[in-house]
């Protein structure tokens, strides 16, 4: 009887499931596991973004990076594809529509649908107080931080159904812990847990998992505010 219920759920893990924790956190050669997958990652011409396009390319993804500087864009694709790896590369601005649109079309590319999406893409202009902060800030914050990932995923929606993909969010331990003088920051992230948990919630019919890691302090340009 048991065995018969676990045949009958192992066609909702994706073979990444399988693999032992061991495997994927100590970088053993993957090479293949993600073939024939295509990865959206935003903000991933440096930093976390950066490190999680090379780890899902160098696991046999497709990977499309973008950020809003061309120069970036170039020097991550030509320091990738040096690595022999199968990647593209766009200047996207995440809280701009027609970059998000173009970003699309790019990864639209390589084989016509999208497998996962990687939102890394984050800002934090201000560091001071949450009621000290001006409205233009606010929506600044929130529409990158929040609102991008959610717009980006509709426009990517059609083509990621039914594929067995998997979306995730990148927050911050700011999330669960305040960083006074993170202000706006911490509720932006607070706020991707409640769109994770919606997400997840509105797209597993459509076979696609929802989300979230929360990293600690990570040294990179971004932290060193
Ligand atoms: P990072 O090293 O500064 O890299 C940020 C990347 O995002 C760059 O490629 C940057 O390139 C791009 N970017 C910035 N604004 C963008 C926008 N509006 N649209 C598209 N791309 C944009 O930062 P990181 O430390 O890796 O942070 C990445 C994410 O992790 C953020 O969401 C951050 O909140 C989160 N996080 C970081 C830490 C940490 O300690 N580092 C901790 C917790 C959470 P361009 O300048 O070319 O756009």
């Amino acid at each position: 009887m048991l065995s018969a219920v676990a045949r009958g759920y192992q066609g909702w893990f994706h073979p990444c499931a399988r693999l032992s924790v061991r495997m994927s956190s100590t970088g053993i050669d993957r090479k293949g596991v993600l073939a024939n997958r295509v990865a959206v990652v935003t903000g991933s011409t440096s930093g976390i973004g950066f490190a999680i396009a090379r780890r899902l390319a160098r696991d046999g993804a497709h990977v499309v990076i973008s950020s809003r500087k061309q120069q970036n864009v170039d020097r991550a694709m030509a320091k990738l594809q040096g690595e022999g790896l199968s990647v593209a590369g766009i200047v996207c601005h995440v809280g701009k529509a027609e970059d998000r649109e173009q970003l699309v079309a790019k990864a639209l590319e390589h084989c016509g649908g999208v497998d996962f999406l990687v939102c890394s893409a984050g800002v934090n202009p201000l560091v001071g107080s949450t009621l000290g902060t001006s409205e233009q800030i606010w929506d600044k914050i929130l529409s990158v931080n929040v609102k991008s990932p959610a717009l980006l995923l509709s426009q990517l929606l059609p083509y990621m159904e039914n594929r067995r993909g998997a979306v995730i969010l990148v927050s911050s331990i700011a999330a669960y812990n305040p960083v006074v003088a993170l202000g706006v920051y911490n509720v932006s992230k607070t706020a991707l847990l409640g769109l994770t948990r919606t997400l997840a919630l509105e797209l597993a019919p459509k076979d696609i998992r929802v989300n979230c890691v929360v990293p600690g302090i990570i040294k990179t340009d971004f932290s060193k505010v």
